[in-house]
């Protein structure tokens, strides 16, 4: 027999796994409402934040609000302030180096959080586009080792 919270949460987790929007819990209880009309959006934060705390699913703060990700590999993320919008960014060598390389006193950093944040190619004019020149090659070659 499955119990009614099983079912709950396994639209939730499908859901989130049919989707790389990062959404909010907002966002996951408009979709999951549209197969179970009954559920609550209290329901659906219960369930997203018991999923985060066992990691299930990935959570973090960004613009106010909390995301959920069913992707729980090691990623960061880049965060478009203008649409909002969230993308994966898996890149381990900026976590390496600031592992590497961040000095923070008396302190040992396990793992890093990151969040860029900053503007999507759809939210940047044209013109401004244009001008925002590709990185140099040194700037991107970071702690080859
Ligand atoms: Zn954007
Ligand atoms: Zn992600």
């Amino acid at each position: 027999m499955i119990k009614r919270n099983t079912v709950q949460k396994m639209k939730i987790m499908e859901y989130l796994m049919s989707t790389k929007s990062h959404p909010t819990a907002e966002a996951v209880y408009a979709e999951v409402s549209k197969d179970i009309p009954t559920i609550s959006l209290s329901t659906v934060y219960r369930n997203l934040n018991t999923m985060a705390e066992d990691g299930e699913i990935l959570k973090f703060e960004v613009g106010n609000e909390a995301h959920f990700d069913a992707d729980i590999s090691f990623h960061h993320h880049v965060y478009c302030k203008v649409c909002k919008s969230v993308f994966d960014l898996h890149d381990t060598e900026i976590a390496d180096y600031i592992k590497e390389n961040a000095k923070i006193p008396n302190f040992k950093i396990e793992s890093t959080n990151l969040i860029f944040v900053g503007r999507c190619c759809d939210c940047i004019p044209q013109e401004e586009m244009a001008q925002t020149a590709p990185p140099a090659a040194e700037e991107v070659q970071i702690a080859a080792e």
